[in-house]
């Protein structure tokens, strides 16, 4: 996922959601929950990013886009140094911390891509207490995502760009799976956070930015959108990968120019952090 890695949601934000729990869930004990693997990459026991208040973060290995900024791309493989885990393995390990986190977020490469191992991590999380969030593109078939929707309470969901040709362009996917999915999560009543990829010379078009506003303001079940600035945290992954980094030349963003772009989403009406 393009991390999120240099703020924190707002308390102002995220006060309305920590209690909040998705009402389709349907609590099960653990016990008849079944134990499944999961290809996991890494694991941050106690976070304040991603999702609201403290969080245990889960990064998963396989991602099916390839994102030009992406900050992971040691994620992309299916097999890279997998650290293969069971969803009763996860739970014990998030049990450690259940009195310190208000929740769990898994992330990756792309969580939807491990439907049955997010979803039986979600509901154990459910029977702890624990609020349940995806970090996602959207980007998977969709009896995926009706596996994994139904147990979570909160998505952090990232288009990737509003413009379908300069999407695919961007991902190597097409926007219909991911626009599929924001329709899903509409119907669903799953509250989510629009995340804005912003990176000068690509998604810095005003007529996209408009598009883009009209989208989101249609949208019931979102809370806010996340503005994300481009930055360059997972270039020397690239590097160190042997792999062409084509955002080389694209220079860091300028507070001038963020504010005025995220100005000009919140004077449009938008909630913007
Ligand atoms: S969706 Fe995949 S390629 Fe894109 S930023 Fe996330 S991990 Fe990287």
């Amino acid at each position: 996922m393009f991390s999120s890695s240099l703020k924190t949601i707002p308390k102002t934000l995220t006060t309305k959601l920590n209690c909040q729990r998705n009402i389709n869930a349907i609590p099960m004990p653990s016990k008849y929950i079944k134990e499944v693997w999961g290809r996991v990459h890494s694991i941050d026991s106690f976070t304040a990013i991603d999702g609201d208040g403290i969080r245990y973060m889960l990064f998963l290995q396989g991602c099916n886009l390839k994102c030009k900024s992406c900050s992971n791309p040691d994620t992309w493989s299916y097999h890279n140094e997998i650290k293969n885990m069971s969803s009763k393995e996860v739970i014990k390990n998030v049990y450690k911390y259940q009195n310190y986190v208000e929740g769990i977020t898994i992330s990756g490469g792309e969580p939807l891509l491990q439907p049955e191992f997010v979803s039986n991590i979600f509901q154990e999380c459910h029977e702890l207490g624990l609020n349940t969030c995806i970090d996602t593109a959207g980007q998977s078939l969709p009896k995926n995502w009706d596996m994994i929707l139904p147990h979570t309470d909160l998505v952090l969901f990232c288009l990737k760009h509003i413009d379908p040709l300069k999407y695919y362009k961007f991902t190597g996917m097409p926007q219909i799976v991911a626009m599929k999915f924001l329709e899903t999560m509409e119907t669903m009543a799953i509250p989510y956070y629009m995340r804005y990829l912003y990176i000068p010379g690509y998604s810095d078009d005003y007529k996209d930015i408009d598009k883009f506003i009209d989208l989101a303001k249609s949208m019931k079940s979102m809370k806010a959108i996340e503005f994300l600035p481009y930055h360059r945290l997972g270039v020397d992954k690239w590097k160190n990968m042997g792999m062409n980094y084509e955002l080389e030349s694209v220079p860091i963003p300028s507070k001038k120019n963020i504010d005025e772009i995220k100005n000009y989403m919140i004077n449009s009406g938008l909630k913007v952090f």
